[in-house]
């Protein structure tokens, strides 16, 4: 298997997690990937997310949390995910 690279700018380290969000239509529900990053680049990647998810339009009926870091566990289903919220509390408010 190939690793999993990181999507900061430059950076090339394997992603160690990830940026999700659980997005719903009202029937199904998924979770909807904003980035993958190392250690180092997460907190810059969640912050980036959440200012995308403000930026993302919803049609009447559509739902989308707020992302959350969760640990990227190869070959695991979403539903296994663990969060890391003291990765999210580390971020600037
Ligand atoms: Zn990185």
């Amino acid at each position: 298997m190939y690793p999993v690279i990181c999507y900061g700018v430059g950076c090339g380290q394997a992603a160690r997690y990830k940026v999700a969000a659980t997005w719903s239509d009202g029937q199904t529900c998924e979770l909807k990937t904003y980035a993958i990053a190392c250690e180092s680049c997460i907190v810059a990647q969640w912050i980036d997310a959440k200012r995308r998810r403000l930026g993302c339009r919803l049609i009447p009926g559509e739902t989308l949390e707020e992302p959350c870091v969760y640990e990227l566990v190869r070959g695991s289903r979403d539903r296994t995910l663990v969060r890391r919220e003291d990765l999210e509390s580390a971020a600037p408010a």
